[in-house]
């Protein structure tokens, strides 16, 4: 059993997970760049330290994406339409597949890996945090809501699939970007060894009913709740959700920024220590429980964003790392 003294995070980045090319990154209000950002803020921070506690991933081959994704979806993904449609940029339609394959959809299945290293590696460390990840909207055979490739999902597969993890082992979900997570609940619909706690702003993208009946502990939320209802909650039912379970041996933790108040897309209204608050929380929640938690960065749509994910994983360093 890990024990919490033992605890090493690592991180989990790439240069290549940046999306930038030809101003794509001004079309959507995504920050293209805020991985990179945020690396470079923890870097001046905390210097060879952090640098030596860092993996740097290779991208997903074709053989692990189809650990989750239909052969005929990836396929799907050579069609430039397709892709602008799942990326909700339909100017993109007219670049050649070969463009946006590499510019776009290489950085994300860079990142997948990532959340696979992260998973693998938190079983050993006890707090691996990918950079990137967190495309909870993507199912087997679909694309939407930015999501192209089922980052968690595919980790998990991966784990069973070397025998880190058995297909009876317990695993939580515990997705706290403004969205529902609906793909991953869908991926999931019928194994009940993966348990998700969701907490989401009920009021936007995507409200997908059959998914929102498969979560384990459904928190909905509506646009403009404030920090302290929303702490409330989160401090009421993790703790229960995790006593609810089977001890799990690992939880995957979406941490989207997207709650902050001035957050586009999210419309909730969580201040900067409201997000950081709840950071701190989630994994002083699960260090106490010793389950290796993989924290990936999901939603986060200002510019502001990557500063937010800069000081909570500032903040796991100086707790656990330095
Ligand atoms: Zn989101």
């Amino acid at each position: 059993m890990m024990e919490p003294t033992k605890i090493r995070p690592k991180l989990v980045y790439s240069p290549g997970y940046d999306i930038r090319w030809l101003g794509i990154e001004k079309l959507h209000p995504l920050d293209g760049c805020k991985y990179g950002r945020t690396w470079k803020v923890l870097l001046d921070r905390f210097g060879d330290k952090l640098q030596s506690a860092t993996i740097t991933p290779t991208a997903a081959t074709v053989e692990l994406l189809q650990t989750i994704h239909t052969p005929e979806y990836l396929q799907q993904l050579t069609n430039s339409h397709y892709v602008a449609q799942v990326l909700e940029l339909s100017s993109l339609d007219w670049v050649p597949n070969g463009i946006l394959d590499r510019h776009v959809l290489q950085p994300m299945r860079l990142a997948t890996m990532g959340t696979v290293i992260a998973a693998e590696t938190a079983l050993e460390t006890g707090i691996a945090i990918n950079l990137s990840g967190g495309y909870h909207h993507a199912r087997r055979d679909l694309g939407a809501g930015f999501c192209v490739y089922s980052d968690i999902a595919i980790a998990i597969a991966s784990l069973r699939q070397s025998g880190q993890l058995t297909a009876t082992d317990s695993i939580a979900i515990i997705d706290l970007d403004a969205h529902q997570g609906n793909g991953l609940a869908r991926i999931f619909e019928c194994d009940r060894t993966v348990h998700i706690l969701d907490m989401y702003n009920q009021n936007i993208y995507p409200q997908d009913r059959r998914a929102i009946e498969r979560i384990d502990r459904n928190l909905p939320l509506t646009s403009g709740t404030r920090d302290a209802e929303y702490l409330d909650k989160l401090q009421q039912y993790l703790p229960s959700f995790l006593s609810s379970i089977e001890r799990p041996k690992i939880a995957f933790y979406n941490a989207g920024t997207d709650i902050y108040e001035d957050d586009p897309l999210g419309r909730l209204k969580i201040s900067a220590e409201g997000v950081l608050a709840r950071d701190r929380f989630v994994f002083q929640t699960l260090v106490a429980a010793r389950i290796p938690v993989v924290m990936v960065l999901s939603g986060g749509y200002t510019s502001e964003s990557y500063q937010l994910v800069a000081k909570s994983v500032g903040e796991v360093w100086e707790t656990w790392g330095l």
